[in-house]
């Protein structure tokens, strides 16, 4: 007879950032005994492959365009600057390790029971562990069990191949930069990582199907972002017919080393172009797969993520889902908060019982260049929501400081611009956008103000 499986309070799925406060949250703070399974690295897409790694490359090609900029401040570098990428992605690739530690011994010292494995359904309530170092499967049970499995980068379907491409993933296993690189996407990850490269010096191409990216933000966003790309030097390929075929000419040394890799890409039109790589950033999906969704009953939306309602409940009792897999605003900040608070709503006193994440004016940043920050809704959308006779829209352009020694023709091309979408008499702010230097790091503070419903006036009646 097989030994009966070994018993939780609380099991969740996924080590990655979701996970991670779910876990923290029941087993450090309120003592619930807690397993966690994952199956990959510790720290999930953020820490690996994800925030990280991105922030620390546009960190990496933000020092390239400092340095480009000091000419015009009187720094006379005489020519090219040696830089090493492959010495920044080892030092990135250790950082990350730390990280990988910490979050363990983090999750050690909250008492949490860490499984290295992958985890499947047998039934709504027990999973079948595989270990990943090859030991034994086994069994373990709860009576509530929370579903953090997060997303992974899809390559199309029906482009014979596509294999040939990478996605985000492989991206940051590139220790060589490749000459040329084509990007295929018009979101977060293909406007961040082509503008990286583009900094880096890499001759740039992004592919997308419309006029402009960041479709899913303000126009003024997609205008100016789309607009200053081409000033940059990415050669922005409007509404591209698509790849019809990639044909590979010559593989990479390894997947480390794209530089000798030759890939053809046939368009739909006929047109071809030869690149040494080819980037897949046409969106994520949700990771469900070998999970034994089907032996759960929980419920899915029509693009595969597990459908929840605001406390994050499936349609399953005691099963819970957050963070990319549900597909809710996928962010890390998002998957960590909606963790905790499960955690306080599950395991924590009566006064948590009421406790979700309120996913609205989530802030978020495009760490594009220059990144852009938001909170709210897009002016069409503020628009279908409240009726445009209801709004009031500002709207502000200019060069910041840092361009005035730059020539005029040059700084002319850098665009600070800000939009605020005001409604009804008392102009509450539901929309702000702001493109510029630092407005990353800006947003977090406007986000608070917004969060809070900051009106113009407020605003206004705060000094600078
Ligand atoms: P994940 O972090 O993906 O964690 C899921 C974990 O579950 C994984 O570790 C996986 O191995 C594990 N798992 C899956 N299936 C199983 C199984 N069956 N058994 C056991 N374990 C399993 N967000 C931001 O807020 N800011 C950014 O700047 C930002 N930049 C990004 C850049 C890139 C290139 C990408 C790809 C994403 C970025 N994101 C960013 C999004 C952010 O990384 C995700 O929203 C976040 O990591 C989601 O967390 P999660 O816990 O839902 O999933
Ligand atoms: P997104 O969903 O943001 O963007 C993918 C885009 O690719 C689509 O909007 C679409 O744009 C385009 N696209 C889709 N299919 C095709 C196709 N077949 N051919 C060409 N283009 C196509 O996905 P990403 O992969 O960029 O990022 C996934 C998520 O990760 C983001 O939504 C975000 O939540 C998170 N993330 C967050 C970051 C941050 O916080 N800074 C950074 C990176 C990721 P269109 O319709 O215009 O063609």
């Amino acid at each position: 007879m097989a030994p009966s499986p070994k018993q939780y309070d609380y099991i969740v799925i996924g080590g990655g950032s979701g996970g991670s406060g779910a876990a923290r949250r029941a087993s450090g703070w309120y003592g619930a005994k807690t397993a966690m399974i994952e199956a990959g690295v510790s720290g999930g897409t953020c820490v690996n492959v994800g925030c990280v790694p991105k922030k620390m490359t546009w960190n990496y090609s933000s020092i390239a365009e400092a340095i480009k900029a000091g000419r015009h401040y009187g720094y006379d570098f005489g020519g090219n600057v040696p830089a090493n990428f492959t010495t920044f992605v080892e030092k990135r690739h250790a950082r990350i390790k730390v990280l990988n530690g910490a979050y363990e011994s983090n999750w050690a010292k909250d008492g949490i029971d860490l499984i290295h494995g992958t985890a499947t359904f047998v039934s709504p309530h027990e999973l079948e562990i595989k270990p990943n170092d090859g030991g034994e499967s086994y069994r373990i049970a709860a009576p509530k069990i929370c579903i953090a499995t997060g997303g992974y980068p899809i390559k199309p379907e029906g482009i014979k191949g596509s294999e040939y491409g990478i996605t985000s993933d492989g991206y940051f296993l590139i220790k060589h930069l490749p000459k040329k690189m084509v990007f295929v996407g018009g979101g977060y990850i293909a406007v961040e990582l082509a503008g990286v490269m583009n900094a880096i010096g890499v001759e740039t191409h992004l592919f997308i199907r419309h006029n402009t990216f960041l479709r899913k933000f303000d126009p003024m966003v997609q205008e100016t972002l789309t607009n200053h790309y081409e000033e940059l030097g990415v050669h922005v390929h409007r509404n591209h017919p698509g790849i019809k075929e990639v044909v590979q000419l010559k593989a990479g040394k390894d997947e480390t080393d794209p530089r000798e890799k030759e890939l053809k890409l046939i368009m739909n039109d006929g047109s071809e172009m030869v690149t040494n790589e080819l980037l897949w950033a046409i969106g994520r999906a949700p990771e469900v797969r070998g999970l034994g969704i089907e032996n759960t009953g929980i419920k899915r939306m029509d693009s595969g993520h597990l459908l929840v309602d605001k406390y994050q409940n499936t349609s399953v009792e005691g099963l819970y889902a957050l963070g990319d897999v549900t597909g809710q605003a996928e962010l890390t900040p998002v998957a960590i908060a909606a963790g905790r608070l499960l955690g306080n709503r599950l395991f924590g006193p009566p006064e948590h019982n009421d406790d979700h994440l309120d996913y609205d004016r989530i802030p978020t940043v495009v760490f594009s260049h220059p990144p852009y920050g938001t909170s709210g809704l897009s002016e069409p959308d503020a628009e279908k929501k409240y009726g445009k006779e209801n709004l009031k829209v500002y709207t502000t352009k200019f060069s910041a400081m840092f361009y005035d020694v730059f020539p005029p023709e040059e700084k002319k091309k850098m665009p600070t611009q800000f939009k605020m979408i005001c409604q009804g008499p008392k102009e509450e702010i539901v929309g702000l956008h702001i493109i510029g230097d630092g407005c990353d790091e800006m947003m977090q503070g406007f986000g608070v103000a917004i969060k809070m419903g900051a009106t113009k006036k407020d605003f206004d009646s705060t000094v600078a």
